[in-house]
């Protein structure tokens, strides 16, 4: 059986490892020409280089690591990074864990089985005993813990973070991260069930970030024979009689397969790659309707010193600047709005060369800085004016707690939502192909009738990546999961 995985960043690579281990013979097609997408480390500015888009890599998937055996594959650990948390005004303090309630530490293991098991079976007379599983899991729990869940998963994460956290600035940098991908601010409902899911999937950061959790993938996917093709962009899938036959590339060139597994983002993979022709309506119906916005901005910064705010003694590896929840859900009102950012910032910021100085020239920085409320699509769209009012918004609020900051940068690339879309082919510039929210998430994820990765209208189409279940983030448990459900059949 021939495979084709179209997409290469941690999700195709995965699944490539584990259908090559397989024995199938499996081509990885991907246009980039550095393997990764946007986990791959790049130079942005001459002689400066961030490890990845997306700075960190604490999400690494138990199931991809222990499935491939990354370990012998060069990937180790880290101690979770210090969180410096700066808001103007006050002195800076070193975020410690969230001081949730002891229901967290018991409900955390039974999400996270969730997170690498494969999504239940809900449609018409699937067998039920997959679902005994999940459902003892949850009794198990007793009484007070499923009622608990319950309670809390529906609520907005500022109200259940109040709960127990008194310090609204240590609020907002708790919640912050579990607003990433999700379509809402800190008042938005459900946000508590994201902060959960977050921390459920949250594990030791990578050593080398997200650049090195893709080379551990790349090496375990080449050892395993898959043949791994940068340069190789798919314009469509092809059909006979429904049934997919293969793959043809942006040069012309055709290649035939009995499978094809996506990668890249299951709406831009049933809407463009499938000619619309071809999608039968139904599926067509289904994906639709997946709500696919970016929300937030990347920027990084090469810098000729350190950043180091007001009260720190030394450079910290890890900052969030906030300010209390409000200002959080003003920051979303903009994105909601379709407004530019109208007042502070808050920023998630990575300061990579504390732990690899080789990332920049002697003695001089890189910041990988997260905007994590920036809209797609702005009024008036992302102009070079507009992309510069976004990058001065990320140097007042780097200014307010470390005055001069703004004088240390020698150098910028400034990533909006629409860049993302337009340099990574990332669907809406959404970062991970596909909002969280409770109708995108398990057994509706991407869409009903489709969270078990195969397109069961579609034979021989299979759709893997942070588009399906379980969700986004670098774990490459997507594609895991659905190089195992193709190989099931
Ligand atoms: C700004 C930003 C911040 C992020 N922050 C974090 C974070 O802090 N922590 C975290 O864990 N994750 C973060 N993420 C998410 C992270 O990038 C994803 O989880 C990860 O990349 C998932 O990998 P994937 O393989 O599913 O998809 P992708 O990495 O998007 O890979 C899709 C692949 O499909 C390819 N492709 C697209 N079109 C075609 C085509 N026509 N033919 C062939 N190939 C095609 C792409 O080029 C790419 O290789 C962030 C993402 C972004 C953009």
């Amino acid at each position: 059986m021939s495979v084709v995985v179209i997409g290469g960043g941690p999700d195709g690579l995965a699944a490539a490892a584990v259908l090559a281990s397989a024995g199938k013979q499996v081509t990885l097609l991907a246009p980039e020409d550095t393997l990764g997408h946007t986990s791959a480390g790049l130079e942005f500015h001459p002689g400066f280089r961030h490890t990845g888009v997306f700075p960190d890599a604490d999400n690494l998937s138990t199931l991809a690591a222990s499935a491939l055996r990354l370990d012998t594959h060069g990937l180790t650990r880290v101690s979770v990074h210090d969180v410096t948390v700066c808001t103007p005004g006050r002195d800076p303090l070193t975020l410690g864990p969230p001081r949730t309630p002891a229901l967290v530490g018991r409900v955390l293991p039974f999400l996270g089985k969730q997170l690498v098991a494969p999504a239940p079976d809900l449609t018409d007379g699937a067998s039920l005993v997959p679902l005994i599983g999940p459902a003892l899991g949850f009794r198990r729990l007793g009484a007070a813990d499923m009622m608990e869940l319950l309670r809390v998963a529906p609520l907005s994460v500022d109200d259940w973070v109040a709960e127990w956290e008194d310090d609204p600035i240590v609020a907002s940098a708790h919640m912050l991260p579990a607003l990433r991908g999700a379509w809402m601010g800190p008042r938005g409902p459900t946000s508590a069930g994201l902060l959960l899911l977050d921390l459920a999937r949250r594990g030791a950061p990578v050593r080398g970030g997200p650049a090195a959790v893709v080379a551990a993938l790349e090496a375990a996917a080449t050892s395993a024979g898959a043949t791994l093709r940068a340069g190789a962009g798919v314009s469509q899938v092809t059909l006979d009689g429904g049934r997919v036959t293969g793959v043809i590339l942006e040069s012309g060139e055709t290649l035939a397969a009995t499978a094809v597994l996506s990668t890249v983002g299951p709406r831009r993979t049933l809407m463009d790659l499938v000619s619309a022709r071809e999608l039968p309506p139904r599926t067509e119906g289904r994906i639709r309707t997946v709500r696919c916005r970016g929300s937030m901005a990347k920027v990084h910064l090469a810098l000729a010193g350190p950043l180091i705010p007001t009260g720190c003694s030394a450079a910290p590896e890890r900052v969030r600047i906030v300010g209390p929840p409000t200002a959080l859900e003003r920051a979303w009102d903009d994105v909601k709005h379709g407004r530019l950012p109208q007042s502070f910032m808050p920023l998630d910021i990575a300061q990579p060369t504390v732990a690899d100085p080789a990332l920049a020239p002697d003695g001089q920085h890189v910041l990988a800085v997260t905007v994590p409320f920036a809209a797609q699509d702005i009024d008036g769209g992302w102009t070079e004016d507009a992309r510069k009012t976004l990058l001065d918004g990320v140097l007042s609020s780097l200014e307010s707690v470390a005055p001069g900051a703004r004088d240390l940068v020698v150098g910028h690339e400034v990533l909006t939502p629409s860049d993302l879309e337009r340099t990574f082919g990332l669907d809406g510039g959404h970062l991970i192909h596909g909002e969280l929210g409770l109708d995108q998430l398990g057994p509706l994820r991407p869409a009903h009738g489709l969270a078990r990765h195969r397109v069961d209208e579609v034979p021989g189409l299979w759709l893997g990546g942070m588009g399906c279940h379980p969700g986004g983030w670098t774990g490459g448990a997507g594609g895991v999961l659905a190089a195992r459900a193709l190989l099931a059949g």
